[in-house]
């Protein structure tokens, strides 16, 4: 038998969390990079969040700044730099994670499976050949082989 270590998910599990009040996307504007909040990446217009909860290594949520739920609250001009945020952001794990492909997505609204309803974000998953086995499937565990701090760096 081999030991599953994912030392972050005791937080979730046992319900510490620190939850701050308010939407997790919404930072100061003066903010672009915070390593407690996971933000990797802010700009006017976009930011890219490591997700706390990944499925996958390098696990991304990227969003746009303005608190918008729906994809038709976002103007032209935001709607475009979230693309290009998801482009550059892609191309950055596909360096650097050396992904065999991604999974990326957009959950709209609570019944989708939307976490943060109230705030659209992509989620981007790198996938490698054969990185989620039988424990996804009988045990309803995700193994992930790197602590999220060091992704994170
Ligand atoms: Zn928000």
């Amino acid at each position: 038998m081999k030991t599953l270590w994912a030392p972050w998910r005791m937080a979730y599990i046992l319900g510490q969390e620190v939850r701050k009040d308010g939407c997790i996307f919404d930072f100061p504007d003066d903010l672009h990079l915070d390593k407690e909040a996971l933000l990797l990446f802010k700009d006017r217009q976009t930011e890219v969040l490591l997700n706390r909860f990944p499925y996958a290594n390098g696990h991304l949520l990227v969003a746009p700044v303005r608190h918008a739920a729906e994809l038709e609250e976002l103007p032209p001009v935001d709607s475009a730099a979230l693309m290009t945020t998801l482009q550059v952001a892609i191309g950055i794990l596909r360096k650097h994670l050396k992904p065999d492909g991604f999974n990326v997505g957009l959950n709209l609204g609570a019944i989708a499976g939307a976490g943060q309803a109230e705030h659209l974000h992509f989620h981007v998953v790198p996938r490698w050949q054969g990185d989620h086995n039988f424990m996804t499937v009988t045990a309803d565990i995700r193994t992930i082989p790197q602590h999220i701090n060091a992704t994170f760096e």
